[in-house]
């Protein structure tokens, strides 16, 4: 058997087809977001631009209540500061002040969280772990993610689009746990993409090993 855990960044348009997918296939997923970012109605259009020019989008926050209904949501702070970039304190408060949100809106305990861009430092680790965080994501990719040394600096196995990504989940048996993250605007609207995200759920859902868990069932209380 081994336990599978995803997560998703930035709270974008593309996590509803993501969360569709998800249902679809039974899969479980953590989504980490930036309630700051969410207005009333969608944004089509921001200074942020990803590839080829595609405008990622994010959701209106009257809509992620439904689109993640079922998932788990985690504290990508409030406006994707990064750690070590702004103070401290402001850091804090925007991580704990994304939490309270949402936990307010979700009506349940949110406390996972991930490092916007990566960014950390001993200093907000301690923090995050002083304000009851149960773990920080990182962006860098280790072969087994457990046994974790400090969950506040909790690195995945790889990224979604690693074309490793069937060898690094052989290689991650040994240890019971794959875990992988993203973010769904790097799918863009090309079905390609779209279609091997597609192919991974459907062959995490043929495997009779596999169990999707959420990320914050990794962590030991
Ligand atoms: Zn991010």
């Amino acid at each position: 058997m081994i336990r599978v855990a995803q997560c998703w960044d930035d709270g974008v348009l593309n996590d509803i087809r993501v969360a569709e997918l998800c249902r679809k296939y039974g899969a479980k997923a953590t989504f980490n977001l930036n309630p700051g970012f969410h207005l009333k109605s969608r944004r089509l259009t921001e200074g942020w631009v990803y590839r080829e020019g595609y405008c990622p989008g994010r959701l209106a926050w009257n809509e992620v209540a439904s689109v993640y209904d079922g998932f788990e949501v985690a504290s990508h702070t409030m406006n994707h500061c990064n750690a070590g970039e702004v103070d401290d304190r402001v850091f804090i408060e925007q991580s704990v002040g994304a939490r309270n949100v949402l936990e307010d809106r979700f009506g349940k305990p949110c406390r996972g969280f991930a490092w916007p861009c990566g960014r950390y430092t001993p200093e907000t680790m301690q923090l995050l772990r002083e304000a009851g965080f149960a773990y920080a994501r990182t962006t860098e990719n280790v072969a087994q993610v457990l046994p974790c040394e400090d969950f506040m600096a909790f690195h995945s196995n790889c990224h979604f689009m690693n074309p490793e990504f069937w060898n690094i989940f052989e290689a991650a048996k040994p240890c019971g746990v794959f875990y992988f993250w993203g973010h769904s605007y790097e799918m863009m609207e090309d079905p390609k993409l779209w279609r091997e995200y597609e192919e991974k759920l459907q062959r995490f859902a043929a495997d009779p090993d596999v169990e999707w868990v959420n990320v914050v069932d990794l962590v030991a209380d």
